[in-house]
């Protein structure tokens, strides 16, 4: 191959990117095909019913294949061309569905020693693309949490309270008047309401609540089988 054909194969590469789950080529600028990013589980408006405690909860996608995937080998591999793949469709999935965009985005923080453990925090990264686009900080040191608290998915919910309780302190807070707490997944919210409570305490007034994925319970049934896939030793 002479190089000027290098090269312009080369260059139709680069505009016509692979796809991140099949390896076919996508429309320059997407992390997906389009037949990829169709059969993902976004999730509809009607499944966007806000926590307590907060004025608007919004996720991307309901938590089951190919996303639950995708979140548990992040966690355990590390895999950060994935972590940043699903940061871009869940910016795709939650943009066009919030109501008021907020100050700045608050990813709930990891315990410094699970932190270190794991090496990043999976909800700040897959915030980053959010930020970025609405032009908004991410506030990665106004809250700590203080508490080493214990997997959320092992305990029962009056259980999962006193567990999380006083698990998150201010550090520095700036005087917003709204906020959006990401995590990466929701199941029941306890966390990201613990922390909500917290922010409605240092007055702040609008608190949304984002995250990539939410589990989503159709039978009562599911709530366990739901829950018993999202056990794992490091959340
Ligand atoms: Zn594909």
């Amino acid at each position: 191959m002479n190089i000027t054909a290098a090269f312009r194969q080369a260059a139709d590469r680069l505009l016509q990117p692979d796809c991140d789950f099949c390896g076919n080529p996508c429309s320059s600028g997407q992390p997906l095909c389009d037949a990829c990013h169709a059969e993902l589980p976004w999730l509809s408006a009607e499944y966007h019913a806000p926590l307590p405690d907060c004025d608007e909860t919004v996720s991307a996608f309901a938590y089951q294949p190919p996303i639950s995937n995708l979140l548990l080998g992040i966690k355990f591999g590390k895999n950060l061309r994935s972590l940043a793949t699903l940061g871009e469709l869940t910016s795709n999935g939650i943009l066009p569905q919030i109501a008021q965009i907020p100050e700045a985005i608050l990813p709930i923080p990891l315990h410094s020693r699970r932190l270190q453990q794991r090496g990043f925090n999976q909800a700040l990264e897959l915030a980053r693309p959010l930020a970025r686009t609405l032009k908004i900080p991410l506030l990665t040191h106004a809250i700590v949490r203080s508490k080493a608290t214990l997997p959320q998915t092992e305990l029962d919910s009056r259980q999962r309270l006193s567990n999380l309780k006083q698990a998150f302190q201010i550090a520095s807070l700036p005087p917003y008047h709204s906020i959006a707490i990401f995590d990466d997944v929701i199941t029941t919210g306890t966390t990201a309401r613990e922390l909500a409570l917290l922010l409605r305490n240092q007055g702040i007034r609008h608190i949304a609540i984002w995250s990539c994925a939410r589990a989503i319970l159709r039978q009562k049934h599911e709530l366990t089988e739901q829950i018993d896939y999202h056990v794992q030793p490091t959340q």
